[in-house]
Protein backbone atom coordinates (compact mmCIF):
# COMPACT_ATOMS: atom_id res chain seq x y z
CA UNK A 1 0.00 0.00 0.00
CA UNK A 2 1.34 3.52 -0.75
CA UNK A 3 0.36 6.95 0.84
CA UNK A 4 -0.11 9.86 -0.86
CA UNK A 5 -0.61 13.09 -0.32
CA UNK A 6 -4.22 14.48 0.92
CA UNK A 7 -6.71 15.43 -1.86
CA UNK A 8 -3.99 12.90 -4.42
CA UNK A 9 -6.29 10.91 -6.54
CA UNK A 10 -4.11 10.20 -9.95
CA UNK A 11 -2.44 7.59 -11.07
CA UNK A 12 1.86 7.26 -11.13
CA UNK A 13 4.05 8.87 -8.54
CA UNK A 14 2.40 11.59 -5.79
CA UNK A 15 3.68 14.80 -5.88
CA UNK A 16 6.21 15.24 -3.04
CA UNK A 17 4.72 17.99 -0.41
CA UNK A 18 7.06 20.86 -0.48
CA UNK A 19 7.43 24.01 1.58
CA UNK A 20 8.11 27.13 -0.75
CA UNK A 21 9.82 29.57 0.73
CA UNK A 22 8.60 33.53 -0.24
CA UNK A 23 10.41 35.11 -3.34
CA UNK A 24 13.21 37.17 -1.54
CA UNK A 25 13.97 40.12 -3.54
CA UNK A 26 16.75 42.80 -2.53
CA UNK A 27 17.15 45.36 -4.98
CA UNK A 28 18.81 49.06 -5.24
CA UNK A 29 18.03 51.59 -8.27
CA UNK A 30 20.48 54.14 -9.17
CA UNK A 31 19.28 56.76 -11.79
CA UNK A 32 22.30 58.98 -13.71
CA UNK A 33 20.67 62.17 -14.03
CA UNK A 34 23.32 64.16 -16.16
CA UNK A 35 25.88 62.24 -14.91
CA UNK A 36 25.38 61.89 -11.30
CA UNK A 37 24.68 58.76 -10.17
CA UNK A 38 21.32 58.97 -7.64
CA UNK A 39 19.80 56.42 -5.29
CA UNK A 40 15.64 56.11 -5.44
CA UNK A 41 14.13 55.24 -2.81
CA UNK A 42 10.01 54.76 -2.62
CA UNK A 43 8.24 56.63 -0.01
CA UNK A 44 5.62 55.14 1.56
CA UNK A 45 4.38 57.36 3.96
CA UNK A 46 2.99 60.29 2.68
CA UNK A 47 0.03 62.33 3.12
CA UNK A 48 -3.24 61.21 0.75
CA UNK A 49 -3.00 64.27 -1.88
CA UNK A 50 0.34 62.04 -2.36
CA UNK A 51 -0.16 59.74 -5.36
CA UNK A 52 3.50 58.44 -5.40
CA UNK A 53 6.52 59.61 -3.84
CA UNK A 54 10.51 58.95 -4.32
CA UNK A 55 13.46 60.23 -2.75
CA UNK A 56 16.49 60.81 -4.66
CA UNK A 57 19.79 60.72 -2.76
CA UNK A 58 23.15 61.59 -4.04
CA UNK A 59 26.56 60.40 -2.58
CA UNK A 60 27.44 63.65 -0.67
CA UNK A 61 23.97 63.06 1.61
CA UNK A 62 21.88 65.41 -0.62
CA UNK A 63 18.45 64.27 -1.64
CA UNK A 64 15.05 65.44 -2.81
CA UNK A 65 11.59 64.10 -2.11
CA UNK A 66 9.77 64.02 -5.82
CA UNK A 67 6.14 63.12 -5.84
CA UNK A 68 2.67 62.85 -8.02
CA UNK A 69 0.40 64.73 -6.14
CA UNK A 70 -3.51 65.52 -6.78
CA UNK A 71 -1.91 68.86 -7.76
CA UNK A 72 0.29 67.78 -10.33
CA UNK A 73 4.43 66.91 -10.00
CA UNK A 74 6.27 68.19 -7.15
CA UNK A 75 10.05 68.15 -6.66
CA UNK A 76 11.63 69.88 -3.13
CA UNK A 77 14.80 71.31 -4.91
CA UNK A 78 15.88 74.61 -5.37
CA UNK A 79 15.11 74.47 -9.12
CA UNK A 80 11.58 73.27 -9.22
CA UNK A 81 10.79 75.71 -6.15
CA UNK A 82 12.84 78.74 -7.52
CA UNK A 83 12.10 78.51 -11.18
CA UNK A 84 9.70 76.00 -12.25
CA UNK A 85 6.79 75.52 -9.39
CA UNK A 86 4.02 77.07 -11.50
CA UNK A 87 6.12 77.79 -14.66
CA UNK A 88 7.83 75.01 -16.51
CA UNK A 89 5.18 72.40 -16.46
CA UNK A 90 7.57 69.53 -17.34
CA UNK A 91 9.67 70.31 -13.74
CA UNK A 92 12.99 69.79 -13.05
CA UNK A 93 15.65 67.13 -13.85
CA UNK A 94 14.69 65.44 -11.22
CA UNK A 95 11.03 65.13 -12.35
CA UNK A 96 12.14 64.67 -15.92
CA UNK A 97 13.99 61.53 -15.39
CA UNK A 98 11.04 59.98 -13.15
CA UNK A 99 9.02 60.99 -16.02
CA UNK A 100 11.14 59.32 -18.41
CA UNK A 101 11.56 56.07 -16.86
CA UNK A 102 7.96 56.40 -15.91
CA UNK A 103 8.03 55.82 -11.94
CA UNK A 104 5.87 59.00 -12.46
CA UNK A 105 2.99 59.64 -15.05
CA UNK A 106 3.54 63.25 -16.77
CA UNK A 107 1.53 65.78 -16.31
CA UNK A 108 -1.18 67.02 -19.25
ZN1 LIG B 1 14.11 68.64 -8.56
Amino acid sequence: MTRVAPGWVGGGVAPRLRHIRPARAACRLTMAINGIDYQVHPSRSEPAAVLKAYRLSKADGTAYDVAQTAYGLTCDCPDFIFHRDGVDPDGCKHIKALVTYGLLEPTE
